[in-house]
């Protein structure tokens, strides 16, 4: 019921909670100019497995083995706690869409769409980690297929002759408990055949989600898509934890 007030009627919504700096409680912005200043805009390029800087994110020759996937490219670091890690709970749990205003204008002063797009070239799959029905249902809507569309959406300013187009790639066919609140072990067993293929995918697939952490779930969902006969699954995520 809270949910439907407010995704119906956003003048309630902005009533009860009017929007504060996550900072210092200015009112009118979810997170100030003044605040976010800091914030780092090189984009993170690190191994997914021993997290060792290089130019593209590779994974590394000596992690391969241990990795479906090619490599991970994430806008912002990410800790916890801090002004982002309340954001981003207030957007997937808060039911907060308004925030996507915000990732947006992040990813517009941040150097990943620049430093390197050899991941935005032709043949290309962009897809995301689904959510399980029912938790879809619940939140409204699934935080990594919103990325999805805000990422193309940069994307498209900055390459406008090129054809960026989100495919349904992936079903989630298990109920799986929280990632978050899971060890690492956990976490792998916990995602293990959580994703089934649903369209087959291009010869490399970019492959969306909020946060990587451990990987775990990218991780999965790589091998299935690769499996389904992709070459090259690289991840590209709005935050890095690890
Ligand atoms: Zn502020
Ligand atoms: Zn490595």
């Amino acid at each position: 019921m809270i949910k439907f007030i407010l995704e119906k009627l956003p003048m309630v919504k902005d009533f009860l909670f009017p929007k504060k700096c996550v900072d210092c409680g200015a009112e009118g912005q979810w997170w100030c100019l003044e605040h976010r200043h800091f914030l780092d805009n090189e984009g993170i390029w690190r191994c997914p497995i021993c997290k060792i800087e290089n130019k593209k994110g590779s994974v590394c020759s000596c992690c391969q083995k241990e990795s479906f996937l090619d490599g991970v490219i994430s806008f912002f670091p990410f800790y916890e706690p801090s002004p982002l890690s309340d954001l981003l709970h207030d957007y997937k749990y808060g039911f907060m869409k308004d925030l996507e205003n915000l990732w947006y204008e992040m990813i517009s002063k941040n150097k990943v769409f620049r430093r390197n797009d050899f991941w935005l070239e032709e043949n290309t799959t962009f897809s995301f980690i689904p959510l399980f029905s029912v938790r879809e249902r619940w939140r409204g809507f699934n935080q990594a297929k919103e990325l999805t569309e805000i990422f193309l959406a940069k994307a498209r300013e900055y390459y406008p002759e090129r054809d960026f187009v989100v495919t349904d790639l992936l079903e989630r066919v298990k109920k799986t408990k929280q990632q978050a609140k899971l060890k690492r072990e956990e976490r792998m067993e916990n995602i293990k055949n959580a994703f089934k293929i649903k369209n087959l995918p291009q010869k490399r697939v970019v492959l969306i989600d909020d946060v990587f952490t451990t990987g775990a779930t990218l991780q999965e969902a790589a091998r299935v898509c690769k499996e389904a006969g992709a070459i090259e699954v690289w991840a590209l995520t709005l935050f890095r934890a690890e």
